[in-house]
């Protein structure tokens, strides 16, 4: 049986700045991971947005991660050449109704500690963007983009150098509670960790249940995109997005130029059983012109293509608005983390959440943080 202080379950983004951050403590930490690379599910199928930090509730996990995590990302990105700009981002008003609501946005986004966030009238709009068709919008200087992909290799790459171990192709199958911490099952070994941290995105509500953690439930939710021809690429030159959806069920179907120059649009809200199923039963492209055309006139079916999706893995269902992320020491079983229902905006949050995580792993091995 292989030995090690911590054991990481799921090879995400969550996963892999955890792993990051516990190993540059010092400690023993191997990813276990059951595709054959890292980041396949949910961290390379998002909108690559680097969030300020605007929307989430003060005093939660998210609101908090969310603009640490945002200023460790872009220290990031420029120390290991990850393809990224700080691009800023505009939210729009449609009517003088909504001018109410983008004030409610920028307090809620100033309690949380985002700065610079103004609203601006058409002169500011037209310069940044001149096909947008709106009067007022919410201007937020420290939203951007991010290439998720190279995001993913780069901190698997730094990871490694600070002596974290990847194992791909590594699906966990089974636990056993062990005097010294939990015994690991996989197909190829057994593999004892003092420290179990689950980082299992989709599936950490399975995982949970197999170390012998919280119950909960993993709900997915798709949000599928469409894209704009290249042709048309140029009517969008950063990030623009209508007010959230006032179920707070999403930030709003939004256009993004992403750091390849492709522009996105999405992406669209359902809630659904499977929770690998990207493709069956997708929008049509009308739904996603519609959507465009509340930002950006005139635009048809010709000027989009259907383009990817991604699965969010919520922990509220449809009923309910919002819940935070789920970080801390399990309440079942001592020797288990919990990083889990890590939806939007953990791509932003991630290096925010390793450190936290790596934080509560020198607390339960009662090691100094
Ligand atoms: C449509 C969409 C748009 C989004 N847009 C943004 C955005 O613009 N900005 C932002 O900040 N956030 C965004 N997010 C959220 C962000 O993508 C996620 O919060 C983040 O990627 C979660 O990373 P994770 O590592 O927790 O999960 P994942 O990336 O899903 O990683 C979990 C890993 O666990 C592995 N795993 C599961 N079970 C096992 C097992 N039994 N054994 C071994 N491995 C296992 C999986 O294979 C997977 O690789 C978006 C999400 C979606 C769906």
């Amino acid at each position: 049986m292989e030995r090690i202080d911590v054991a990481i379950v799921g090879g995400g983004v969550t996963g892999l700045a955890s792993a990051r951050a516990i190993a540059a403590r010092g400690l023993s930490v191997c990813v276990l991971e059951r595709h054959p690379r890292p980041g396949q599910d949910t961290s390379t199928h998002n909108s690559g947005v680097i969030h300020a930090g605007i929307y989430y509730p003060a005093g939660t996990l998210k609101a908090r991660l969310c603009v640490e995590g945002r200023d460790l990302m872009y220290a990031f990105c420029v120390a290991h050449g990850v393809p990224h700009a700080r691009s800023g981002k505009l939210v729009v008003a449609h009517d003088d109704g909504e001018i109410a609501q983008l004030e409610a946005l920028q307090r809620r986004g100033t309690d949380n500690g985002v700065a610079g966030l103004t609203l601006v009238d058409r002169a500011f709009i037209e310069a940044k963007e001149p096909s947008v068709n709106t009067r007022v919008a919410l201007w937020s200087p420290d939203s951007g983009i991010v290439n998720a992909e190279e995001y993913v290799k780069a901190l698997l790459r730094t990871g490694a150098a600070e002596g974290a171990i990847f194992l791909p192709g590594t699906k966990l199958l089974g636990a056993d509670r062990h005097p010294e911490g939990i015994a690991l099952r996989t197909e190829r070994e057994t593999i004892l960790a003092r420290i179990v941290v689950n980082a299992a995105g989709l599936y950490a509500d399975e995982v949970s249940k197999m170390l012998g953690g919280e119950a909960f439930t993993i709900y997915p939710c798709r949000g599928e995109y469409a894209e704009f021809t290249p042709a048309k690429r140029c009517l969008v030159n950063g990030l623009v997005y209508p007010l959230p959806h006032a179920s707070g069920h999403g930030l709003g179907v939004h256009l993004v130029r992403t750091t390849g120059g492709q522009v996105w649009i999405g992406p669209t809200i359902r809630y659904q059983e499977q929770k690998d199923d990207y493709e069956s039963d997708r929008e049509p492209l009308e739904s996603f012109a519609a959507s465009a055309r509340r930002l950006i006139d005139g635009v048809t079916i010709d000027d989009l293509r259907l383009s990817g999706s991604g699965i969010r893995a919520k922990l509220h269902p449809p009923s309910e608005s919002f819940a935070d992320f789920l970080i801390r020491r399990d309440r079942q079983n001592p020797a288990v983390i919990q990083a889990s229902g890590i939806d939007s905006p953990g791509l932003t949050s991630s290096l925010a959440v390793g450190n936290l995580v790596r934080d509560l792993v020198a607390e339960s091995l009662d090691v100094a943080p």
